[in-house]
């Protein structure tokens, strides 16, 4: 399985880059996950866009979703030139109600809710979902194959049955959106810290810890030393362009 980072700040991109966007490919298949702000502009540095077999949104917070709209013109360009092949699987939650009614008439995809019993098999990836917790519904991600795994944690605090669910997996790829000094605010605002994110790897046990969903204000040296001092296992800090092979 490929891991490609097309973008991993929040809540707004740092100048020239992307928000959330994850490439997750295996054998035929290619799955985005997460399309937020700025994502469309490097998708295709990594990957025929038209070829996408699906697209995973982990819940509708604009930095998660809101170039879907640009990906959703770039499919329909393909559909009259004829170089796409049909409409493009899309998971959605079904809330906030809206945003599920808006994307169920777009033609440009096959729209399906998201449930936490869900499991998908496309060819080579099998993918379940976790309910994460955060302010409006949103879905933790689980992929394998025969030989290896990845867990997303979306946007989440931490708890301890989640790291369970992802205890062992070769990526485990989760968010740190704030510092150590404000982890009391990180579990009240459904997010996670650096030390929250490095006591999950604790637990978890992964093959490589990256971190995401970063502020772009931090020093990164700083971010990735207070997960260092948690957490002594392989760790990296997600960036565009990052590629890693599990
Ligand atoms: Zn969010």
């Amino acid at each position: 399985m490929e891991l490609q980072v097309v973008g991993c700040w929040a809540p707004y991109p740092q100048i020239g880059q992307a928000c959330s966007g994850y490439l997750i490919k295996q054998d035929q298949t290619t799955c985005l996950l997460d399309c937020g702000h700025g994502v469309l502009s490097f998708l295709g540095c990594y990957t025929d866009v038209l070829k996408l077999n699906l697209v995973i949104i982990s819940h509708f917070h604009p930095d998660h979703y809101v170039d879907l709209h640009a990906l959703r013109h770039l499919i329909r360009g393909g559909l009259i030139s004829g170089q796409a092949a049909g409409p493009v699987d899309l998971f959605i939650p079904d809330e906030p109600r809206e945003q599920w009614e808006y994307w169920q008439n777009v033609p440009e995809f096959r729209v399906y809710r998201l449930h936490p019993q869900m499991q998908l098999a496309y060819p080579g990836l099998n993918i379940e979902f976790y309910p994460a917790i955060h302010p409006l519904p949103t879905y933790a991600v689980k992929f394998f194959t025969g030989q290896s795994s990845l867990f997303y944690t979306a946007d989440s605090a931490a708890s301890d049955a989640m790291w369970e669910y992802a205890r062992k997996v070769d990526i485990l790829l989760g968010e740190a959106s704030f510092l150590t000094a404000d982890s009391h605010l990180a579990s009240k605002l459904g997010h996670m810290s650096t030390t929250d994110l490095a006591r999950g790897a604790l637990q978890t046990d992964p093959g490589i810890l990256v971190a995401t969903h970063l502020w772009p204000g931090f020093d990164a040296n700083v971010v990735s030393g207070e997960i260092q001092a948690v957490y002594p296992g392989k760790n990296m800090l997600a960036y565009s362009g990052l590629n890693i092979e599990a």
